[in-house]
């Protein structure tokens, strides 16, 4: 399953879309760098339910994307988990 959505960064505050595929997880350690600023964004998913996935960011706010595609100017992350 594939979520997207927006992440804040809180090194440079600027915005890029990270589309994350998750895989039913008790707890997974997340680090990604900013596409920006190159900060690296730790998080961390926990859900064996992929409806009921939780996702929390230490370094970055996270927003939902918005429907449809990103801006031309917004950088996309692609983030696989497959084990
Ligand atoms: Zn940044």
């Amino acid at each position: 399953m594939i979520h997207r959505f927006l992440l804040r960064c809180h090194g440079c505050d600027e915005d890029f879309c990270v589309r994350l595929e998750l895989l039913p997880s008790q707890l997974t350690r997340l680090a990604i760098p900013c596409p920006h600023c190159s900060y690296c964004i730790r998080g961390r998913f926990q859900g064996m339910e992929l409806d009921h996935v939780r996702i929390e960011w230490h370094d970055a706010t996270m927003t939902k994307a918005p429907d449809g595609p990103p801006a031309d100017d917004m950088p996309v992350l692609t983030v696989s988990l497959s084990a």
